[in-house]
């Protein structure tokens, strides 16, 4: 099985991940680095996106079609297939993750931090504040990478839908974040390729000027997929739209497992 970390950077609006991720930029810019533009599904809220991201079915089909749902994932998963083939599972992610693979409703203390190989996320690291600092999730990302060597690891921090929410995406609050993430990401990108990581950066939704999402213009839905591999090889900027629902065959392609029934969308690489 390879080894894949899934960025999943919340409300990443496309062009503004396109325009002001340097170093990932300049991996595409090189082609030691893919970018697509996605398009995400709908309602583009966030509890439905994460399920949808891990499923690959809209969310009329796996259920979860507003954020005040809250009960496991009945669909198979990236998680569960990783974790069904043998291989280690691990997220530093919001809380509302933990109730999609873990555990529904989420206990603010037993569920915070659990390394259990029973788990569907077996090391899991989650937070419950929308302030809650993307540094030190970064940090604790690269902390279970070094420590466990997951198989595949979800890395979702909430610092843009928290700003976007609070200023608008027009705003240097919105835009000098999603640098900032790329800064903090730039030095483990480069480490985890050394390990043999292929890192994938997306987000679940887009977010628009008046800091909504949920609908469906390109502002709220389009989200970027910046795929880095551990060759280096790239296509460079795609040029390429594609689905959201592309992206879990992908994530189990990339990962060299078989892909379940229920995951009919095309996947984006074909090793
Ligand atoms: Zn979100």
């Amino acid at each position: 099985m390879n080894k894949i970390i899934l960025v999943l950077a919340d409300a990443l609006r496309y062009d503004v991940a396109r325009d002001n991720m340097g170093f990932l930029g300049h991996l595409v810019e090189t082609k030691q680095a893919s970018l697509y533009k996605m398009i995400g599904e709908l309602p583009s809220m966030s509890r439905p996106m994460y399920e949808t991201v891990h499923t690959g079915v809209p969310s009329s089909l796996h259920g979860i079609v507003a954020n005040s749902i809250v009960h496991l994932s009945k669909m198979p998963n990236v998680f569960q297939a990783v974790k069904e083939a043998g291989g280690i599972t691990a997220a530093a992610a919001y809380y509302w993750v933990s109730e999609l693979y873990n555990n529904a409703p989420y206990d603010y203390i037993d569920d915070r931090e659990v390394d259990d190989e029973n788990l569907t996320i077996q090391h899991g690291r989650f937070y419950t504040e929308d302030e809650y600092p993307d540094i030190e999730l970064f940090r604790t990302a690269a902390l279970l990478v070094r420590k466990f060597s997951p198989h595949y690891l979800l890395l979702h921090p909430m610092g843009l839908d928290y700003r976007g929410e609070t200023f608008g995406s027009d705003t240097k609050e919105y835009r000098n974040h999603v640098t900032q993430q790329d800064s903090y990401l730039a030095p483990f990108l480069v480490e985890w390729k050394e390990l043999g990581y292929t890192v994938l950066v997306t987000g679940d939704h887009g977010i628009n000027k008046d800091g909504s999402h949920g609908g469906r213009t390109p502002e709220q839905r389009e989200v970027p997929l910046f795929m880095v591999q551990p060759d280096s090889q790239g296509k460079g900027d795609t040029g390429e739209t594609v689905s959201q629902l592309q992206l879990a065959p992908t994530i189990l392609r990339l990962l060299d497992l078989p892909i379940p029934g229920t995951m009919k969308h095309s996947r984006l690489v074909s090793t």
